[in-house]
C-alpha cells in the first residue's frame, strides 16, 4: 500500500492535484486557501526537507500530504481520501492503457 502511495505521489505531486482539481492557482507558496473562505493568503504549499510535498493553512485547516487535503477537501475518510488519491494518480492496476497526465494546462 505505501509504495501505491509513493508511486501516486510521484505521478501526481501536489501542484498537479491542484491542478486537476481547478485549483492550479493555489499551488504556490502564498494563496487563499480552498478550505475554509479565506479572506487572505493563509494556504502554502510546498517541498519538506526530504522533498516531500506538504501544505499548511495558517489560519487552522490544518496540514499535511495530498491525502490529508483530499480528506479535508472532500470531507471523506482517510481511507476514502487515499482511494480517491491512487485512483486520480492512476497509480493502482493499469485500467485498457489510459495514460494520466499529470501535466495538463487546464
Ligand atoms: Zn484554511
Amino acid at each position: 500500500m505505501n509504495e501505491h502511495i509513493a508511486e501516486a505521489k510521484r505521478k501526481l505531486p501536489f501542484p498537479a492535484l491542484l491542478h486537476r482539481l481547478g485549483l492550479g492557482d493555489r499551488a504556490k507558496k502564498s494563496a487563499p486557501c480552498p478550505l475554509h473562505d479565506d479572506q487572505h493568503n493563509s494556504f502554502s504549499i510546498y517541498k519538506n526537507q526530504k522533498g516531500e510535498w506538504r501544505f499548511n493553512c495558517f489560519a487552522g485547516c490544518g496540514q499535511g500530504d495530498e491525502i490529508t487535503f483530499l480528506e479535508l477537501l472532500k470531507a471523506i475518510s482517510n481511507k476514502q481520501a487515499t482511494k480517491l488519491f491512487l485512483d486520480m494518480a492512476g497509480a493502482r492496476a493499469q485500467r485498457g492503457g489510459h495514460s494520466i497526465c499529470t501535466g495538463c494546462p487546464k
